[in-house]
Parts: structure tokens; C-alpha cells; sequence
């Protein structure tokens, strides 16, 4: 039978209540249990598909297609799992789901409410979390902060489930706030109390709380802590400021925050394998040398909006003992007339373009790209970022001038990049993009296969224009290669130039398979490239 962790969060929102569920989990697995994570996020969109990534960070993509929270990818990268469509669930597309189902008849007779139909949908969701992926251990993160209108029924399931399961099943992590107070050095307690209560109010008593503070709480601190949340002493565990988030799971395992979990659900314990994550702590605190990498993007003023893209590119560095340093440029800065690119990218050893939406900012996306391609710069294109490649090799080197995306403008005369065949026909926005796993062919001799040593990966997706194979002779014959093709369809994966130091782009995102301990690639032929870079 599977059993239930659930992580709340209380006082106010980024506490680093998703590094603390998966160093949770990722420390259940080194004892050797088989864990599965999941998130409930209180808002209505049905997914962050269609939400900006100003306002909500990236959309992370699981293979399975589903596009999620960031925080899905913390989870991934420290549990080293795959996770999937049953990992993400909002407030809206429960009510989306039950709606659906009141229409088609299936609660004929009943009044549809709060309790229990939505509250059922909410339990539905996270027992299938535990019979879908078989696991021993499902942890379960509720987003937002206790007290809130948004996720109060979301508790109320959980509230339901202690009811139905038991505490040998079941396991409340409350992640709290501790400040410090300057003026008369200490800190203080009572916002962890008071958002004790309000969870009490709501019919939850917390088994282990977890404490954010930027200094060690103390033993009267805790003590203090102890009593008012009715919790033994050992279940208060201090999650103190760090520099090197993944020094989290080994300060909670320090505390045995695991054996806490396991005893309450009467799972023996063992001893736990932690050699790779503390291998992986030791190469991050000890580089020796640092890279400048450009990442050129229209949303840089918030850099959770690339979030994998620099974990894969910090997890590459690491592998060669090197602090990869991005210096985050807007591509609209790029498009002024006058400007000086030279000096822009001074320092920088690679550039990178990431995936992106819409036209603003394109023409400057083209000007960094048409840099490193003449400079001999390593650029790696991601997704928008190998169209980008790909329109301006057409305008510079084949000559069509007016090469283009259908995306920035429906009427252009060459759309090298158009809309898919079956992406003409859809209007809604979300969830319609070409998302999850597909394949790709690899062609021998190429730089990917280099890089991959592989004939055939698979790799995550989320885009709606693909190229244009129209085009792909005229490409070809001025020299660009075209070494990863999807083997179903024919659609272009990969492309890259002989006769440069480095120069890829993909369709695909690779950054959503890196792993800390296990980087991508891609990423790590990227990064030695760049160091390799002459001045
Ligand atoms: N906007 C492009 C498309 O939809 C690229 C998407 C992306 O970079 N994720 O095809």
C-alpha cells in the first residue's frame, strides 16, 4: 500500500517548499524506496501552458506532454525520476473535471459542491498518483500558503485522507517561516505558531514541521516550537539559508528527517546511499575556473523563466570543474541601431537562445545568432532558438531576404518556419502545442552524434512551428546539415554548420533531461566548446 507525504506551507510563499519536498523524497529513495512527487497548485488556469513566463517561470515539460510548474523540475532533478501527467494537478482542472462530468450527467440527481465533489476529485488525484505509478511513497506538495481562500479545499482532502488512511499511511511536513529580528537579535516564533493553528483550524496537525531562518533556531527556540505545535523536538527540522540548494537534502538527512518518516509509516530503514549527492556538493563547492555564457531572451528580467536551461547549463560546468556565469541579455536591446555587439558580448565564450514565443524580440535573437556565426562563438539554439538559426542562415547565406516565421507574420513570402499540418486546424491554446517525448533520428558523422553516440534519443517537446522542409534543399546545398529528423513524420530536430567551432540548435528541449548529477549532453558539449574558446 502506498504511503503519503504531504508538504504545506505556511506564514508566506517562497519558503522553498518544493526543495523540500524533493529533498525529501530524493532521501526516501537513497534508502531504497520507490517515491513519486506531485504538486497542487491553487489557481484556475487548467495548466501553465498558457500563462506568461514573467508571471509564473517556465512551463517545465514531463515526457509524458504535460506542462507543469517549475517546481516539477526541482523534483526531477533531485529524484532523478520521470514523472508525469498525474504529477501536476490546478485548482482548475479539477473544476474543470468536474464540471465536465456534471455536464455529460454522471451526478444526475445531486447538487454539485465544494465538499465532497470537488474535495473527492482532489483525493481521486493524488490516490491515482499512488496506484499509476506503483510507487511506495507518493509526497505531495500543496502550493500557495495555508489560510488561503485558493487551496483551503485542497486541505480539506488531505484533511479526509489522514481520516480514511491513518497516521501509519499519511504524513503532514509543515514548512514554516523563523525571522530574525536585528534590532534585538532573536527570533521569533510566532508566525510558525500562528500558522500552526490556522492548519489546526482546518482540521491538520502537523507530524514533522520544517523551519526556514538564516540562523541555527536554538534549543529554546525549538523547544519553544515543540510545544506550541505539539511535535516532539526531533520533528522540528531547521532548514537554515544556504548558498548551494543542494546541500538541503544532506542537512535534513543530518537531522534524519528520513528516519522520522519511515518510523511513522513502519518501514524499516537502512542505511542510506548518498555518494553521488555528496560527490555532487563537493565538485559545485570546489570549481576551480568560470565560463560567461550569453543567454539572450525576452524574458531575462525574471530568471526563473529559464530555470532548466540554467540548471543544465551550471550541472554541464560542473563536470569540468568550471562556474558557468550567464549574463542575461534582452534581445530587444539587441535590435537598437548602432549597437555594439562586440562589446555586448565581450566576455562571453557561447551564446545561447533559448525557446520563446512571439515576436518581440526576434530581430535581436537573429543579431546574436548572426554574431556567433560569423565570430566562430559557440551558439547553441533551443527550440526557438534553432529557428532563429535557421531564418538567418536563409536571409545571410541562401539570400532569401525575407525568410521568416508564419508565428511573427502570417503573410511573410518564405515561411521557413510555418505551422505544422496538424496544428492548422486548432484554436484553442492550451494544451495544443507538439509537447512530450518524440524520437529522433540521428545522422552518423554529424556533431550530434558525437555529442549523443547514439543513432536514435528521445527528447521533450513544446512548440507549435516546425521547419519548413520546403526549404531543407536550398539549406543544404549552402552547407547547413540537417542531423536529427523525427523518423514518423520527417520534421527537422537538429541542425548544424561544418565549418564553426561549435553550432547547434535542436527543436526539442534538452534542458527538461538534465540532471545535476547526470548533465545533459548537449549541454556538456556546449560548455566544453566554450571553454575551449580562444580570446
Ligand atoms: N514559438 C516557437 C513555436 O511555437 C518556439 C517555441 C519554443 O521555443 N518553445 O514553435
Amino acid at each position: 500500500m502506498t504511503k503519503f507525504v504531504f508538504v504545506t506551507g505556511g506564514v508566506c510563499s517562497g519558503l522553498g517548499k518544493g526543495i523540500t519536498a524533493s529533498s525529501i523524497a530524493m532521501l526516501l529513495k537513497a534508502k531504497g524506496y520507490k517515491v513519486f512527487m506531485q504538486k497542487f497548485d491553487p489557481y484556475m488556469n487548467v495548466d501553465p501552458g498558457t500563462m506568461s513566463p514573467i508571471q509564473h517561470g517556465e512551463v517545465f515539460v514531463t515526457a509524458d506532454g504535460c506542462e507543469t510548474d517549475l517546481d516539477l523540475g526541482h523534483y526531477e532533478r533531485f529524484i532523478d525520476e520521470e514523472l508525469n501527467y498525474t504529477s501536476n494537478i490546478t485548482n482548475g482542472k479539477i473544476y474543470l473535471s468536474v464540471i465536465e462530468k456534471e455536464r455529460v450527467g454522471d451526478f444526475l440527481g445531486s447538487t454539485i459542491q465544494i465538499v465532497p465533489h470537488i474535495s473527492n476529485e482532489i483525493k481521486n488525484k493524488i490516490y491515482e498518483a499512488g496506484t499509476s505509478s506503483n510507487a511506495d511513497i507518493v509526497i505531495t506538495e500543496i502550493g500557495g500558503t495555508v489560510g488561503d481562500i485558493e487551496s483551503a479545499v485542497m486541505l480539506e482532502s488531505l484533511r479526509q485522507i489522514r481520516l480514511e488512511l491513518g497516521k501509519l499511511n499519511t504524513l503532514f511536513v509543515h514548512t514554516t517561516l523563523v525571522p530574525y529580528l536585528f534590532g534585538s537579535n532573536e527570533l521569533k516564533t510566532k508566525p510558525t505558531q500562528n500558522s500552526i493553528i490556522e492548519l489546526r483550524r482546518l482540521g491538520i496537525q502537523p507530524d514533522i514541521i520544517v523551519t526556514r531562518a538564516p540562523i541555527d533556531l536554538g534549543k529554546s527556540v525549538k523547544e519553544k516550537i515543540a510545544l506550541f505545535g505539539s511535535i516532539p523536538i526531533e520533528n522540528i527540522i531547521e532548514a537554515k539559508d544556504v548558498i548551494n540548494i543542494y546541500q538541503i537534502p544532506i542537512n535534513f538527512h543530518n537531522q534524519k528527517i528520513e528516519d522520522i518518516i519511515l518510523n511513522q509509516f513502519n518501514l524499516t530503514t537502512k542505511r542510506s546511499d548518498l555518494t553521488k549527492w555528496s560527490n555532487l556538493i563537493n565538485k559545485v563547492e570546489n570549481l576551480k575556473n568560470d565560463v560567461e555564457i550569453a543567454l539572450v531572451g525576452k524574458y531575462v528580467e525574471l530568471e526563473d523563466a529559464y530555470l532548466s536551461v540554467k540548471e543544465a547549463l551550471k550541472a554541464a560546468g560542473y563536470e569540468y570543474n568550471t562556474r558557468v556565469k550567464i549574463k542575461w541579455i534582452n534581445s530587444e536591446e539587441l535590435e537598437q541601431k548602432n549597437i555594439d555587439l562586440k562589446t555586448i558580448f565581450k566576455n562571453c565564450k557561447g551564446i545561447l537562445v533559448p525557446g520563446g514565443f512571439g515576436a518581440r524580440g526576434i530581430e535581436g535573437k537573429i543579431n546574436a545568432c548572426n554574431y556567433a556565426r560569423i565570430n566562430k562563438i559557440p551558439y547553441f539554439g533551443i527550440c526557438l532558438g534553432m529557428q532563429i538559426a535557421v531564418i538567418e542562415y536563409a536571409r545571410n547565406v541562401c539570400k532569401l531576404e525575407d525568410a521568416y516565421s508564419k508565428e511573427f507574420n502570417e503573410l511573410c513570402k518564405n515561411p521557413i518556419i510555418d505551422l505544422m499540418a496538424n496544428q492548422k486546424a486548432i484554436i484553442n491554446k492550451g494544451g495544443t502545442l507538439r509537447l512530450g517525448n518524440y524520437k529522433c533520428n540521428i545522422k552518423k558523422d554529424s556533431l550530434a552524434y558525437k555529442i549523443y553516440k547514439s543513432e536514435e534519443i528521445l527528447e521533450r517537446h513544446r512548440h507549435r512551428y516546425e521547419f519548413n522542409n520546403e526549404y531543407k534543399e536550398l539549406l543544404a546545398n549552402n552547407g547547413m546539415i540537417f542531423s536529427g529528423i523525427n523518423p514518423e513524420s520527417n520534421l527537422v530536430e537538429i541542425i548544424e554548420l561544418t565549418n564553426h567551432p561549435y553550432f547547434i540548435g535542436c527543436q526539442f528541449h534538452p534542458e527538461f533531461k538534465s540532471r545535476p548529477t547526470k548533465p545533459h549532453p548537449l549541454f556538456l558539449s556546449f560548455i566544453k566548446a566554450c571553454i575551449n574558446k580562444k580570446d
